[in-house]
């Protein structure tokens, strides 16, 4: 082994570090459409072709004059910073002067341009480590590159594409990125065969949003605009009703930059708790910009990461947004009795009998966020809602103690009391002053007539009718209110525990599982080899069947087949303890447990769907009935 040290040459310390940013041809077109985008182009066409190793992309930008053009190759050289400090205020894609001299060391590259109000253009050839000819041509103003046999000279490079399909699909993965945050922007992509993407200049960035990602319905785009502590969020989600299975169709933009981030997805997901099924994930074009020097673009080859200086107070901001918003849209089904389908588009705000003036409802974000990630874990602000509807008519309260009567049915008050057990005591954790709001009506609640097939309250909301599942709402607070618990709950000892035999591969999941269920207040010891006791559940649950629940843990571990996070399996935990203690389908209820129903149900943080996503209610106006009976037209 030879120890002496050499200076490498420039065409290979060039192609080693091409190998940093071009490593496709879709790090081509990324590169080259930065460019032009910098250049402030309003019409971009990106053409490919020869399995993806023919690249072109023209623009209408400012061009370059013949003293820029000769220097664009040169390595280190950028027109977009001259010190360090610029990056804290960078307002371009590009800042680091080697694009074009990467994708110079591994294809053959010819530019031709001419600078906005300049009468002559510039040719420049480059092919290979020879020095890059320049020349006088006629040109259009602004920049037309042309890339050809790309990896020509690192043909390991070129074994390692994918089918030209898979690379003419992640090109048009670059170029939809980079449009769906520049609505202003026209861009072409032609292929071989044709024309692949168009999208018009000076767009609606919703429309823009909607075409490229194959959204039928505008309405169903929420816009996002909103500044927290400096920082500001933009962009549109799509109705988590219509969610997708993967997370492809997020995308994160700081600052206009496209860029991918776990932590954003996962602030989303955790906005979106409660409106979307399990393993959804909802669509999203988001652009959050943060004041000069907040932010490092620096810190990746490719630019695809940032780091925030104060990422609590940027992700807070986020959740707030996206939360309130959510609120916002009002996302309860209406039904439609013409065609039979149910549910129908969500209902707008003006559908909505107890609709609010959302600037009175919607505390002023700024005033109540803390700077930190506490947002998403703490229960929301405690305001009680029997006080906030206390001035209107009275509505039954229902102590835990006693029973409230039950005419209904023949069975003793032993089948009621778990319900009111459960219902009481859940507006101390699970109510916010919004939803309360949004449920009140001119501070009056929905009554409740009666109940259909033992599964659905009937009440009547102001003039519109409306449809509660009964299991799936109740549900639904339950999981809120087990959610937002802390600290050690309260438990009540079984009078004869419960014994539980658990598989052998499920031994190690129980012994994670028993820290989680103690401090849910059902604790349970292992009772030597697979067998287990329950010894106590928690004191405002008593009906909860605990064998039940472990048996569900179990289906849950098989299903996964492997063990999860705490966070998880709390989660998990608290969404089959909601389940299993809820009011089940069948179960005769009074009218006044009915009322405690809605009552917590205005309380609660997005009730409109149970923890699977299902719907809670279901909302047939007034407006509706009268097109059925053919009062209205
Ligand atoms: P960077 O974008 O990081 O500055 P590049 O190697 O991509 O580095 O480009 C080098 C320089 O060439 C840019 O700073 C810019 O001045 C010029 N340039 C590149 N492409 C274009 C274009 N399409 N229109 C105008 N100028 C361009
Ligand atoms: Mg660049």
């Amino acid at each position: 082994m030879t120890a002496t040290i050499r200076i490498l040459p420039d065409n290979l310390v060039n192609k080693i570090a091409a190998g940093e940013v071009i490593v496709r041809p879709a790090s081509v077109v990324k590169e080259l459409l930065e460019n032009a985008l910098d250049a402030g182009a309003s019409r971009i066409s990106i053409e490919v072709g020869n399995e993806c190793c023919d690249i072109r992309v023209r623009d209408d930008g400012c061009g370059m004059s013949r003293e820029d053009a000769q220097l664009a190759l040169v390595r280190h050289a950028t027109s977009k910073i001259t010190e360090f400090d610029d990056l804290w205020t960078l307002r371009t894609r590009g800042f680091r002067g080697e694009a074009l001299a990467s994708i110079a060391a591994v294809a053959r590259v010819q530019i031709l341009t001419r600078r906005r109000g300049e009468m002559a253009g510039t040719r420049i050839t480059a092919e290979g480590p020879a020095q890059p000819q320049v020349e006088a041509a006629g040109a259009p103003e602004g920049t037309d590159v042309r890339v050809r046999d790309l990896f020509f000279n690192t043909p390991a490079r070129r074994k390692f594409l994918k089918t030209p399909a898979a690379e003419l699909q992640q090109v048009l993965a670059v170029v939809t990125r980079q449009a769906l945050i520049r609505p202003d922007v026209g861009m072409t992509v032609t292929g071989e065969n044709g024309t692949l993407l168009d999208v018009p200049p000076a767009q609606p960035w919703a429309e823009r949003i909607a075409s490229l990602l194959g959204l039928p319905r505008l309405e169903d785009l929420f816009d996002l605009d909103n500044e927290i502590h400096g920082v500001r969020v933009r962009g549109y989600i799509l109705n988590p009703g219509i969610s997708r299975k993967d997370r492809r169709h997020q995308f994160f933009n700081v600052c206009g930059r496209p860029i991918a981030s776990r932590t954003l997805s996962y602030v989303l997901q955790e906005a979106c708790k409660g409106l979307i099924m399990v393993q959804r994930f909802p669509v999203v074009v988001m652009d959050v910009t943060v004041p000069p020097g907040e932010v490092d673009v620096n810190v990746h080859p490719t630019k695809e990461e940032v780091r925030f200086r104060r990422e609590p107070i940027v992700m807070s901001a986020v959740h707030h947004t996206v939360i309130e918003r959510l609120r916002m849209a009002n996302l309860m089904p209406t039904l439609d009795l013409g065609t039979g389908k149910a549910p129908l588009p969500p209902a707008t705000q003006e559908q909505l009998p107890w609709r609010v003036n959302p600037a009175d409802a919607w505390p002023k974000a700024s005033t109540t966020i803390p700077g930190d990630f506490t947002v998403f874990t703490g229960p929301p602000p405690a305001v009680s809602v029997a006080a906030s509807a206390g001035t209107q008519a009275p509505l039954p309260q229902a102590p835990p103690s006693q029973p409230a009567p039950h005419p209904q049915t023949s069975e003793g008050p032993c089948a009621v009391r778990p319900l009111q057990h459960s219902l009481s005591g859940i507006s101390e954790s699970g109510n916010d002053p919004v939803a309360a709001a949004v449920l009140l009506r001119a501070g009056e609640l929905p009554e409740p007539l009666g109940q259909v097939g033992l599964c659905y309250i009937v009440a009547r909301a102001g003039d519109d009718l409306l449809l509660i599942d009964q299991h799936a709402a109740h549900e639904r607070l339950l999981y809120l209110k087990l959610a937002a618990r802390t600290g050690k709950v309260p438990s009540q000892p079984l009078l004869i525990p419960v014994s539980v035999d658990v598989p052998a591969v499920a031994v190690a999941y129980m012994n994670r599982l028993l820290p989680v269920l103690a401090e849910l207040g059902i604790s349970v010891e292992p009772f030597g080899g697979q067998t287990y006791l329950v010894q106590s559940v928690p004191a405002d649950l008593p009906s909860l069947d605990p064998a039940l629940l472990l048996a569900d843990m179990l289906d849950d571990f098989e299903s996964l087949g492997r063990v999860e996070e705490v966070a998880a399996v709390r989660d998990r935990v608290v969404t089959r303890m909601a389940c299993r203690a809820a009011i089940k389908a069948g179960q005769p209820l009074s009218l006044d447990e009915m009322r405690a129903l809605i009552r917590d149900l205005a309380g609660a943080r997005l009730s409109f769907t149970c923890p699977h996503g299902r719907p809670t209610m279901i909302l047939l106006t007034r407006d509706q009935l009268d097109k059925q009976f053919k009062r209205k037209v």
